[in-house]
């Protein structure tokens, strides 16, 4: 949160937010700070801010009690800004490592209400540190005198539980459904963060509007990097907000207008459901869109054909008779992404929209395209029931959708190969095996396949087809059309824009490493901005927009070029980041397989890219990056002022 230090801001440095270090095995403030705002990054907030922080640590154990785990949000978070919703989770992660092993920083963010909550409780950076010496909940409270915060042993009934019965449970405490009073929101980890010394690649789970209300499972999720490891591995099975009122900084008359071209403009038209102002549909068109033209991840991203998914589009489910889809949103969001699936109800399903908004079967899943593709096609698995239930289990167990999905379709290419098998030998479109295998790693029974395939291909061989960069599973883009993905910093399609270019790009030469060296280097960090200012992805307004709202919010000039140059250095930084746990070259690999003239290289939809060329972008890429860093001046980022095992 943002304080003004001048009645009337006229610069960003006229603000100024807290940061709080607290010790949640002692249960106390280690130090609190009113820091004035230096510069874009610390406005913007997010990821600008955490990565100064977690320059001052240096961390070898990302499990170590001393390693830090970064919450905050950005400047548009919990303001009228549509979409403005975000938390981050920034901390050293146990799942995206150098060669050697060393953690490098990462950050996950989240929509839903936690982050406004936090917000209306006063937190700006909070950063945790220790472990308590029992499963515990982390209460932050808002009161006159700033944020209280409190450390108190988790109940019995929530130990061991899966995420819904937890979020069930923290809702009945701290809410009062009957009354429709919803002080609290929360972040979460499931049984999988709790078992996080078996499992990197846990999440963290936060509660949204709709769910305290409903009581129905509709969360928003910091999925990567491991983020929800971290919290476990601090003992911390959830974190609660109260703030009984909520604190909104309202815009200007010209907010309404930046709303507007959000809610209903062409920049969000891809995420809205077709009966929303002639949406797209949702993420879940991607999957469509790729398997025409032969690049949906298919069997650990290995596509041999065009539309082999056709039962599984969106398209498909959405005019099945068997289910309803309901457009739902965020907190004040109207671009409503989420594509809920309900059943249709025993008498069938209404032609009528309006009907089935209110007359449906039980819920049965969201239907986003990460999560349905790499728990559906990419496993071989294209029955519709069954997609459903896999992704939605990820939720429920707090897994991040896609590094289990990642490692499951390792599993199963592995086990297709000569020799040992892993995981009872499960194959390909296998749900059951599938959905056990899910619950043995979330539950700590698979400790090894809860590494990461990364560990797991250093383990037992197969390194060639672990779908990976630096540790973090790709997301369900293929790698064969993109190598910028060694060059994001939180996990391929988060925090580099060029995992789309190849099937979008009007203008691409994907033969030309210049191509994509300028493509990499100039502007696929941009999308980061985001990871700051607090706005969701999905609006995909330029930043120029983004300013617009910013000046009307905070009343200070901004513009687009600004927030470019604040994401441009946060890029920096974390690149910085990574050099300094030791990266080299050989760390921003791909997979071998991948590479035309290997198994996956030659597809009949994705064939351009070998590794002498992907060699000539890496050598590039990272010449211009280490430049760059050194005239930011983060060449010296090599002494931390703390040390941490
Ligand atoms: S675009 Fe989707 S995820 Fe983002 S705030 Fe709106 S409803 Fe939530």
């Amino acid at each position: 949160m943002l304080r003004n230090r001048t009645e009337r801001p006229t610069e960003v440095s006229d603000f100024a937010f807290n940061r709080t270090v607290f010790d949640v095995g002692e249960g106390r403030v280690v130090s609190t700070d009113e820091v004035t705002v230096a510069d874009d990054m610390d406005f913007l907030g997010g990821i600008g801010r955490s990565f100064k922080i977690l320059a001052d640590y240096e961390v070898k154990d990302p499990f170590g009690a001393e390693s830090p785990l970064v919450i905050n949000t950005g400047c548009l978070t919990g303001t009228a800004y549509m979409t403005g919703l975000r938390t981050y989770f920034s901390a050293y992660s146990p799942l995206k490592r150098t060669r050697k092993g060393a953690p490098m920083a990462g950050w996950s963010a989240m929509s839903g209400s936690f982050g406004r909550k936090l917000v209306s409780a006063g937190v700006g950076d909070l950063v945790l540190k220790g472990a308590a010496a029992e499963p515990s909940l982390l209460l932050l409270r808002q009161s006159d005198g700033g944020t209280q915060l409190t450390v108190e042993e988790a109940p019995p009934e929530i130990l061991g539980q899966r995420v819904p019965e937890r979020m069930a449970y923290l809702n009945r405490r701290f809410n009062d459904v009957e009354e429709k009073s919803y002080p609290a929101h929360f972040a979460i980890i499931g049984p999988a963060g709790e078992q996080w010394e078996s499992v990197w690649y846990a999440n963290i789970v936060g509660s949204t509007q709709e769910m305290v209300m409903s009581g129905e499972d509709k969360f928003r999720f910091g999925g990567r990097l491991g983020m929800g490891s971290i919290l476990g591995s601090k003992n911390i099975l959830g974190i609660v907000v109260v703030a009984p009122e909520d604190v909104i900084r309202k815009g200007d008359d010209g907010l309404k207008a930046v709303n507007q071209e959000i809610a209903t403009g062409n920049y969000s038209r891809g995420y809205r459901h077709p009966d929303n102002k002639n949406g797209l549909g949702g993420t879940g068109k991607n999957e469509k869109i790729l398997d025409g033209i032969g690049v949906l991840p298919w069997r650990n991203f290995e596509p041999r054909d065009k539309n082999l998914a056709t039962p599984v589009h969106i398209e498909t489910m959405r005019e099945s008779d068997d289910y309803i889809v309901i457009d739902k949103g965020c907190f004040g969001c109207r671009i409503s992404c989420h594509m809920d699936f309900y059943a249709a109800p025993p008498e069938g399903k209404d032609p009528d929209r309006r009907i089935q908004r209110r007359n449906h079967g039980p819920f049965l899943g969201r239907y986003e395209y990460e999560p349905m593709e790499l728990a559906g096609p990419n496993l071989g698995i294209i029955d519709p029931d069954e997609n459903l239930r896999l992704a939605r289990l990820d939720d429920d167990l707090g897994l991040d959708t896609i590094s289990a999905n990642v490692v499951l379709s390792y599993v199963m290419d592995y086990n297709t190969r000569d020799g040992e098998q892993l995981a009872g030998g499960l194959q390909f479109g296998d749900a059951s095996g599938a959905a056990r295998l899910k619950e043995a790693i979330a539950f700590g029974r698979e400790p090894l396949l809860g590494k990461g395939v990364k560990a797991i291909s250093e383990a037992v061989g197969g390194a060639g087809f672990a779908m990976h960069c630096k540790g973090v599973e790709l997301p369900a883009y293929l790698g064969q059309t993109n190598p910028g993905y060694p060059f994001a910093l939180a996990g391929g399609h988060m925090s580099m824009r060029t995992f789309l270019l190849y099937i979008l790009d009007p203008n691409r030469k994907p033969e030309s490493a210049d191509y994509w060296v300028e493509k990499i280097t100039q502007e696929g960090w941009d999308m980061i901005a985001k990871d700051l200012h607090g706005g969701c992805l999905f609006f995909l307004s330029p930043p120029a927009e983004v300013a617009k709202g910013i000046q009307s919010i905070y009343g200070v000039p901004m513009t687009g070029e600004r927030i470019l140059e604040a994401a441009h250095q946060t890029h920096l930084l974390g690149f910085a980041l990574e050099q300094r746990q030791g990266a080299e070259p050989d760390d921003y690999g791909m997979p071998e397989e991948i590479f035309v003239g290997n198994r996956k290289g030659d597809l009949p939809g994705a064939h351009f890219l070998t590794e002498e060329m992907f060699m000539e972008i890496r050598d590039r890429v990272l010449a211009i990056m280490k430049a760059d860093t050194e005239d930011a001046g983060y060449g010296d980022c090599s002494t931390p002022s703390t040390q941490t095992e």
